[in-house]
């Protein structure tokens, strides 16, 4: 279908949103048309030229105030974020305050990206950040919220407006942050939200003639085919994709950390976490220590009720989500498993499967569920090289108390994002992204704000 097609056609169907915990119908939302694409592109380009122009303290003030209704509103966004992902109350509220972060982190950037100045024969040259244009946002549905600040915050700051398509199942905190930021003083038409399918709103907004950029995050499978798409009209593509890391876990390490830190480490978001540590190296001799302390973890996470605050775990986005963990797990060898609620909601409880080869798929495919695999090793060598042994590099753990060879594995390890003694992967200061095919380019820190501008080589002649 033709760009032109698809901005006549018009998607008439209502979009519904479910509530994963209760399988209860949770919105009805318009989707987003061809045309009303067009309308936004259109806005977009109008507002940024605007934008583009206003002085970088004004961006600033309005990035900060955004931070500041984001806290302001926190408790709404949060319960927002647990309903529809089914993420538990207060991971959410670990989301919102994060997203205040990311807004007011970007707010420095639009007085940091300064240029150079080089001497050159018979005059100066200059270089500039200039934003690129019309950037457009395409989100996956397990941590919507916080991925679409990773994008918009620094998008804005270095002068862009943006179109942010979230995944069809998790648009209602989208939808609230996009109110939120005009209530800030964004102006209108900077900031849209397109609600409906990659197939046709994403792909209109990857081929889209006007847009200049397309930051996406989601699986390796589509990342690929906007990829692709993308290149036709030259578009720079920021691409975060999916992932099966590894934790490597020494027997000199603090092994009940490392077990018990894999509630967040794998369980976390029911395993729906690009950065799950899904794959577990442990050192033969301490395997049967770290099981028991892994079973006592199991045994002891909350899986529940997403708005109680004492749940450590919600259910799956979805029942096709559900039944493919289940028939992951069904081929799989489970050596324990933990409790699930009765009644609806798309519960899956806690799994590990233990022995494993590493050729399973369970130990080789993102699953995207509460699953992992126990993989016992020898050798800082051998682990390494099995470690490294995946099309994917997204992130990763050592667990040692020798200081020498966790820099040393760390470092050996091919994985954009690694942690040592810890499962923790993101912070807004730093830069988060993937090696080989867990994408191509950095989120956040200081350097992301740079991915949203071109560079522009002045030269003035100075010559009399
Ligand atoms: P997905 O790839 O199915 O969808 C992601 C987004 O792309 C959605 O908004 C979807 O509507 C859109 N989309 C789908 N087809 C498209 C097309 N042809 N053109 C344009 N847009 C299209 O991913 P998902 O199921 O929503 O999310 C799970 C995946 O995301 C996992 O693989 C996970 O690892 C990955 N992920 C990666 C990161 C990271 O930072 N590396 C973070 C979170 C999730």
């Amino acid at each position: 279908m033709t760009r032109t097609e698809m901005a006549k056609e018009a998607y008439m169907t209502d979009l519904t949103v479910i509530e994963p915990a209760t399988e209860q119908v949770l919105a009805v939302l318009a989707r987003t048309t061809g045309s009303e694409v067009e309308s936004a592109v259109e806005a977009a380009q109008q507002a940024q030229y605007a934008w583009s122009r206003t002085s970088p303290s004004s961006k600033a003030a309005v990035l900060r105030a955004i931070a500041d209704l984001v806290e302001e509103r926190a408790e709404d966004l949060a319960l927002v974020e647990a309903r529809n992902v089914g993420m538990p109350l207060n991971d959410a509220r670990a989301v919102v305050s994060s997203v205040a972060e990311t807004f007011r982190y970007y707010a420095a950037g639009p007085e940091r990206l300064t240029g150079q100045t080089i001497p050159v024969a018979g005059g100066v040259n200059m270089t500039f950040h200039e934003p690129i244009g019309v950037v457009a946002l395409i989100t996956p549905w397990n941590y919507p919220m916080s991925i679409a600040s990773w994008k918009i915050a620094p998008a804005l700051a270095a002068g862009n407006a943006v179109l942010l398509k979230p995944a069809e199942l998790t648009p209602l905190s989208s939808i609230e942050l996009q109110r939120i930021a005009v209530e800030a003083g964004l102006p209108e038409g900077l900031f849209s939200v397109l609600v409906g399918p990659g197939s046709t709103i994403g792909t209109q907004l990857v081929e889209h003639p006007c847009i200049g950029k397309i930051a996406f995050t989601g699986s390796t499978s589509v990342g690929v085919g906007i990829a692709a798409r993308a290149a036709q009209t030259m578009k720079r593509t920021t691409l975060e994709l999916g992932g099966k890391s590894a934790s490597i876990v020494f027997a000199d390490s603090d092994l009940r950390a490392a077990a018990e830190g894999l509630a967040g480490g794998v369980f976390g978001n029911a395993g729906q976490d690009c950065c799950a540590r899904s794959r577990v190296f442990v050192e033969r001799f301490a395997v049967d220590e770290f099981l028991g302390y892994l079973r006592e973890t199991v045994a002891g996470l909350q899986v529940g009720d997403p708005l109680n605050p004492a749940t450590q775990m919600g259910p799956l986005i979805s029942q096709k989500q559900l039944d493919a963990v289940r028939a992951v797990v069904d081929s799989s060898p489970v050596a324990f498993q933990g409790n699930v609620p009765q009644g609806p909601g798309y519960w899956f409880p806690p799994t590990v499967l233990y022995p494993i080869d590493d050729a399973h798929p369970a130990a080789t495919e993102e699953i995207f569920g509460p699953v992992v695999c126990i993989l016992p090793f020898e050798t800082e060598e051998e682990v390494i090289k099995r470690t490294n042994d995946s099309v994917y590099g997204l992130s990763g753990s050592v667990w040692t108390r020798d200081g020498a060879r966790a820099l040393r594995v760390a470092r050996a390890v091919e994985s954009g994002t690694l942690s040592i003694n810890s499962y923790t992967s993101v912070r807004v200061s730093t830069p988060f992204g993937g090696f080989k095919q867990s994408g191509i380019g950095r989120e956040l820190g200081p350097d992301a704000l740079e991915t949203y501008t071109e560079v522009k080589n002045v030269y003035y002649n100075t010559q009399e």
